[in-house]
């Protein structure tokens, strides 16, 4: 996988739900054709293939360990 900046297809709209992608590997991402492809999230809710890619990691990881 490989996260990449939002984007999304000036397409997407025509196919049901939009969505905008975060990751060049998502299968979904693979098929919009080059020339839809444009930068940003375009107002849509992001993909939820993306979405489960890169989970946000837990406060743990983050350094944020809680005070017991
Ligand atoms: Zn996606």
């Amino acid at each position: 996988m490989s996260r990449t900046a939002p984007f999304h297809s000036i397409n997407e709209s025509r196919e049901g739900a939009p969505r905008y992608h975060t990751d060049d590997t998502c299968n979904q991402a693979l098929q919009i054709p080059e020339q839809d492809l444009r930068p940003g999230s375009g107002g849509y809710y992001q993909c939820e293939r993306c979405a489960a890619m890169h989970v946000q990691p837990p406060a743990e990881a983050a350094g944020l360990t809680p005070v017991p």
